[in-house]
């Protein structure tokens, strides 16, 4: 004992010194000073709101956008870098939880050790694929990979029933690409073509990196280019995969065995270790039967060269910087218009927090969340919730049933707020102080495992997607819940010290932006307790499709970058959930005033302040090629538009800010659906 105390003496003693000293950015709190009054906000009103700012925060070089949300994320790297600093100092008295975060953080920092190892740390998984003589053996050095954390071939995970919500099902997706999404293989506009050259180069040069000669890593990554394209072919866009009607398809394995008899797919279940299963829900079915037609075309060395380049492509983060360097000019500065790369420990952190995030998170909110900002959460989604029931009670375009239907959904949803109330175990997980690699890849089978113990099972409501310490929110339609993590329980969008209008038209917003995603073109396919299933009548959704249209047609003209309009589709539940939430913000804060105008502060009215706090949340930069890149995958319109589209189409503004009727933010004609 007395040695012990004397080695967390030293340790402590030892702590300055290897603690980093530099701070986070400053929080901006809003103030009238950060207005460009220059702007009329009837013109423009994202520039008036955030003209200043974005002038004053240029996009650092490690970042491909930079903005409010950016921010919040630095300040929560800083503190999640301070937990991990201390827990990685290696003393005994360490409790398992420190041992594991603190190792994982410190082998990631360990620059001189991952030199020194050089590709050493595949070499076990390349012979594994080199030892390959059969195609019969496929499957289960799939499984290996797929357990290390790799994308090859089609996805496996579980997943709720879709219609029947309650329970937990197996279900297989597509996958297999390097590239971000299906589009980038196909699209044919002159951006897109040279940016798949770079891809097919940067492929080769991993090859390179991992020892083959020029003219064998060129021949190499063509068949990577190859097969990932022939894979893509039958691959689902993204605006579909919104569309649940698409991705839902139960089917016996049987029946997926007949998809695709080329691949075993009962030695692959047996090998990733699910639970039985006599059907599964296959998202996309022409995946799997264009996987079958793929997997014929190409040799068992075609298959081995494909494994080989996502072997390095999945562990390149904590392999030598030769490997990182590269993959960033790829994926950082071609793609996304980034210059430098992220410092050394912001990308551990993130490791960190990706491998063992509810480790990290329990000790974030013992550091940053109190009982007081989850009751005053609860009290505002509350608010919220009446409002949204008052506007439904009150839609001249929804008839008596449907409405009914609508409020009972709007009853059942649950408030997930803060962190979860059943932590991820990771007692069966062994981090090894100095095995970069071999950690993440066993964080990778050990959340595995987790994912796949679900299938057939109940539905378990305390189960969340990510950790605590998340810049985010979300509305799930198969469980009809929402999830607010302590991360995004902060300024700029909710602030204790500001009025109730900022905080309305920040975290009021976003909180109505989520219900109502329960109500946008996707949740409204959903019924109160989480089935697909149709609720509405034949006229009041017409009616829906009617006022949804106003939305994809206004937000499709709208341009993202250079002439690249947007995707107005695939962008439509987004912006419903925009449009709708701001407004039943607006309604709530009005509900707060009980008849009494509250007095302007800064000159600002109360009404003026709920749009800039709503305006004050999405302030930001962002690279042209990064602007490029999100068109086709994000389903959210960029900031300007989140501003600009939501208020043009609110006489509430207009009013607020004197706007006359010709005015550019005024929509002529105003989309509205909730
Ligand atoms: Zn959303």
């Amino acid at each position: 004992m007395r040695a012990l105390l004397k080695l967390l003496t030293v340790s402590v003693l030892f702590m300055p010194a290897l603690l980093s000293q530099d701070k986070p950015p400053a929080d901006v709190r809003f103030s009238a000073n950060l207005l460009d009054k220059s702007i009329d906000p009837c013109n423009d009103f994202y520039a008036y709101a955030c003209g200043k700012w974005t002038a004053q925060n240029p996009i650092p070089a490690d970042h491909s956008s930079w903005g409010r949300f950016n921010e919040l994320q630095e300040r929560g790297q800083y503190i999640v870098r301070d937990i991990l600093e201390k827990a990685s100092i290696d003393r005994s008295g360490r409790t398992a939880s420190e041992q594991k975060i603190g190792d994982y953080y410190a082998s990631c920092m360990d620059e001189a050790a991952i030199e020194k190892a050089g590709p050493k740390p595949l070499e076990q998984d390349l012979h594994s694929i080199a030892a390959i003589t059969s195609r019969e053996e496929l499957p289960l050095e799939i499984v290996r990979l797929h357990r290390e954390g790799a994308d090859v071939l089609f996805g496996f995970d579980s997943g709720s029933d879709f219609k029947n919500a309650s329970q937990i099902i197996a279900e297989v997706d597509q996958g297999g690409l390097g590239m971000p999404d299906r589009d980038y293989y196909f699209k044919d506009d002159e951006k897109s073509v040279e940016l798949r050259k770079k891809y097919v180069e940067h492929v080769a040069k991993m090859f390179v990196l991992l020892g083959d000669n020029e003219a064998k890593a060129a021949a190499e990554a063509k068949v990577v280019m190859e097969i990932e394209t022939g894979l893509a072919k039958g691959a689902l866009d993204q605006t579909s995969r919104r569309d649940p009607q698409k991705i839902y398809h139960k089917l016996t394995d049987k029946e997926l065995a007949a998809l695709s008899p080329a691949f075993n797919w009962s030695s692959y279940f047996e090998g990733v270790g699910a639970p039985r299963f006599d059907s599964l829900n296959v998202v996309e079915p022409d995946f799997i039967r264009n996987m079958q037609a793929v997997l014929s075309a190409h040799s068992l060395d075609d298959w081995k060269t494909y494994l080989r380049w996502h072997t390095v492509h999945a562990n390149t983060p904590v392999l030598p910087a030769a490997f990182v360097n590269e993959n960033f000019d790829f994926f950082g500065k071609t793609m996304t218009g980034a210059k430098e790369l992220r410092p050394r420990w912001k990308r551990c952190v993130s490791y960190t927090n990706n491998g063992l995030g509810d480790l990290v998170g329990q000790v974030y909110v013992q550091q940053t969340f109190g009982a007081e900002g989850k009751e005053r959460t609860l009290s505002m989604v509350g608010a919220l919730e009446r409002a949204l029931g008052q506007d439904i009670k009150n839609l001249p375009w929804m008839g008596a049933d449907t409405k009914a239907q609508a409020l009972v959904k709007l009853q059942a949803i649950t408030n997930r707020i803060g962190y979860t109330d059943k932590w991820r175990d990771y007692s069966a997980l062994q981090i090894v102080r100095g095995d970069a690699l071999g950690n993440s890849q066993r964080a990778n089978q050990n959340d595995m495992r987790r994912r796949l113990n679900k299938i057939g099972k109940p539905l378990d409501k305390r189960d969340w997607e990510y950790p605590p310490m998340t810049v985010n929110a979300n509305y799930d339609p198969t469980q009809n819940n929402i999830t607010f993590p302590a991360g995004i329980l902060q300024p700029p969008f909710y602030d204790n010290q500001a009025d109730d209008a900022m905080n309305f038209g920040g975290i009021g917003a976003v909180i109505g932006h989520e219900l109502t995603h329960g109500f946008d073109d996707e949740g409204s396919q959903f019924d109160a307790a989480g089935n697909l299933r149709d609720w509405w009548t034949a006229s009041d959704k017409k009616q829906f499709e009617e006022r949804t249209g106003c939305i994809r047609d206004q937000y499709a003209n709208f341009v993202a970058v250079d002439d690249l309009k947007l995707n107005g589709k695939l962008t439509l539940g987004e912006n419903t959930a925009d449009n709708g939430g701001l407004r039943i913000a607006y309604m709530a804060l009005l509900n707060t005033f009980a008849g009494k105008e509250p007095a302007p502060i800064d000159g600002l009215s109360a009404e003026q302040r709920f749009f800039l706090g709503w305006a004050n949340v999405w302030c930001e930069n962002r690279t042209d090629a990064f602007s490029r890149m999100l068109v086709t995958i994000d389903p959210h319109s960029p900031s300007k538009y989140r501003v600009n589209g939501t208020v043009s189409n609110m006489p509430e503004f207009h009013e607020a800010y004197h706007c006359p009727a010709t005015a550019p933010m005024v929509n002529q004609k105003a989309c509205r659906v909730w």
